[in-house]
């Protein structure tokens, strides 16, 4: 019997476990985004290619812009009920396995696998592959399959292409390194759609989109001599424009990109629920910030949902990033 582990695991401990068992569950976060769901769809067709039993889990519906990525289309918020005892849950990109949504059923920290790039990961799976280094939660798993040998092919490589593509803001962010333009490479030789992936996470943006950053930018603050831009949506937004939550995804980096400003937030208050958003250019931790109100991300990438009125938010994310130096 292997012992769980509350720390970083090898890929051959991790690849090890992948072959002992007989099915998987591969499991995204909510609000799904490229990483998550290209990490789980490669390592998932890997697992296929081997044999095993594969499933799909995501609380939400996943993105228009990310509906044309290979096995896309067998993601599910419902599971079978024949599940066998082995069944593995890899959580993909998230730092605390609650990110999955409530959908899931009881689990033990046997049958759970965390694969992850986040800082402040909370290791809670027996097995926690973990590299902080990495671009995105997508090369996190390139360790494994080559681990596990499986030839990748062009389907397997467009997912992984997709992550890093994601997570680097096209290969804009100060994580696109020369190994993830490496691996990029030799992804594309795999036969990678960056074409398709350019187009559809990139470059095609719905009309009402657009209005609706047109909003966000009528409604812009500037602070703190003019170093932190925020700015808000809410669901009077969307009706005005007929943009819905998924298209507000990338506008807080538009805030980031104003002239003198090193930090961003974009609040969400939609549906109910108030999510933000905020980014920043290298100075302030917002990792730190998102995680003093129960959220967390990485140093200039973060989020967190918080629990009450917006005017309430506006303020006390200003004191959180305030107190990492904003
Ligand atoms: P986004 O602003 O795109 O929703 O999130 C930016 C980053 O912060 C992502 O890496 C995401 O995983 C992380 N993040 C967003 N919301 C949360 C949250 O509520 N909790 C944690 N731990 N991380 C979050
Ligand atoms: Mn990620």
């Amino acid at each position: 019997m292997i012992e769980s582990q509350a720390r970083i695991s090898s890929a051959r401990e991790v690849a090890d476990e992948l072959r002992r068992r007989s099915c998987f569950v591969m499991v995204s976060h909510v609000k799904p985004d490229g990483d998550t769901l290209g990490a789980g769809f490669a390592l998932g067709l890997a697992l296929k290619r081997l044999g095993k039993r594969v499933l799909y889990f995501a609380e939400d519906a996943i993105p228009r812009n990310l509906r044309f990525l290979p096995e896309a289309q067998y993601a599910s918020r419902q599971l079978p009920s024949d599940l066998p005892a082995d069944t593995l849950f890899v959580f993909c990109d998230m730092s605390d396995w609650r990110r999955a949504g409530d959908g899931l059923p009881a689990l033990t920290r046997e049958n759970m696998l965390d694969i992850d790039h986040h800082l402040g990961n909370a290791l809670f799976g027996k097995f926690n592959f973990v590299l902080e280094t990495e671009c995105s939660t997508g090369s996190v798993v390139m360790h494994l399959l080559r681990e596990l040998g499986v030839p990748l092919d062009a389907s397997i490589a467009t997912c992984i292409l997709t992550t890093i593509m994601t997570d680097t803001g096209g290969f804009m962010h100060s994580n696109t390194t020369a190994d993830a333009l490496d691996l990029s490479a030799q992804l594309i030789r795999l036969g990678a759609d960056k074409e398709k992936i350019t187009e559809e996470v990139f470059l095609r943006k719905r009309v009402a989109a657009t209005k609706l950053l047109g909003r966000i930018i009528d409604e812009m603050t500037l602070k703190h001599g003019g170093s932190y831009c925020y700015s808000y949506v809410d669901d009077a937004m969307l009706a005005q424009t007929g943009a819905d939550g998924e298209d507000t995804e990338d506008f807080v980096n538009v805030l980031l990109g104003q002239e003198g400003v090193n930090v961003a937030a974009l609040f969400k208050a939609i549906d109910g629920e108030l999510r933000v958003s905020l980014r920043s250019n290298g100075g302030v931790n917002v990792q730190a910030a998102a995680a003093r109100l129960g959220g967390g991300g990485h140093f200039r990438a973060s989020g967190l949902t918080f629990k009450g009125t917006l005017p309430n938010a506006f303020e006390s994310v200003e004191q959180a990033l305030i107190a990492e130096g904003l």
